[in-house]
């Protein structure tokens, strides 16, 4: 696995940590979404910590490009590029309560492949030809990866985030599914967002 990490990702994924091992969110609940890798569903977890709220999001590639193996052209590349930025972008994704005055801090994106055993031993194989006996192609669906968002917003009136609107579908319309799990102060909630119910209510008791 390759893990393509700025140093920027790495503080918000420090704090999603903190919050993680402070119980914040069930660690069945995080470990089961690691682990599954199902096409068309997304995971967005959330937490609000005092005045931080931390979005996370993570899907399969296909999700995000359709299609999970490594670039091999210019296009794919810019494709990839172009994803990840779409998905820095929080401030197009997500829609949070005007009055709890929520502002985006930092927003990072990472594309994470999983490679086959037999490739990368080294961590590149982009100077030589493959000719491995298990070539892989464009249409292989041995290979699979993620791509990860994180999400830090600093909120004046924290007690007002009582809704956020969830706009990836639009963004990335070959998600289906968003797996969404939320956890405050008072108040933990889970719930699957679909494009015809992208609103998460935050307040429900
Ligand atoms: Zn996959």
């Amino acid at each position: 696995m390759k893990l393509f990490i700025s140093p920027a990702a790495r503080s918000v994924l420090l704090l999603i940590t903190t919050l993680c091992a402070s119980g914040v969110m069930a660690d069945d609940h995080m470990r089961r979404q690691i682990d599954s890798h199902e096409h068309g569903i997304t995971t967005l977890n959330i937490a609000l910590d005092g005045n931080e709220l931390v979005l996370q999001l993570e899907g399969p590639g296909m999700n995000f490009v359709g299609f999970e193996h490594a670039a091999h052209t210019a296009k794919q590349t810019q494709t990839i590029a172009d994803a990840l930025a779409a998905l820095e972008d929080g401030e197009q994704l997500f829609s949070i309560d005007s009055d709890a005055k929520c502002v985006l801090a930092e927003g990072v994106a990472l594309h994470i492949t999983e490679e086959e055993a037999d490739d990368g031993h080294d961590g590149h194989d982009d100077d030589h030809n493959d000719e491995h006996a298990n070539h892989t192609d464009d249409t292989d669906d041995s290979q699979h990866s993620e791509f990860v968002g994180e999400y830090l917003y600093l909120c004046d009136n924290p007690g007002e985030v009582g809704q956020i609107s969830v706009k990836i579908f639009e963004s990335f319309p070959l998600t289906t599914e968003i797996e969404t799990s939320f956890l405050g102060p008072k108040v933990q909630t889970f719930k699957n967002l679909t494009p015809a119910d992208l609103e998460l209510r935050l307040n429900d008791e």
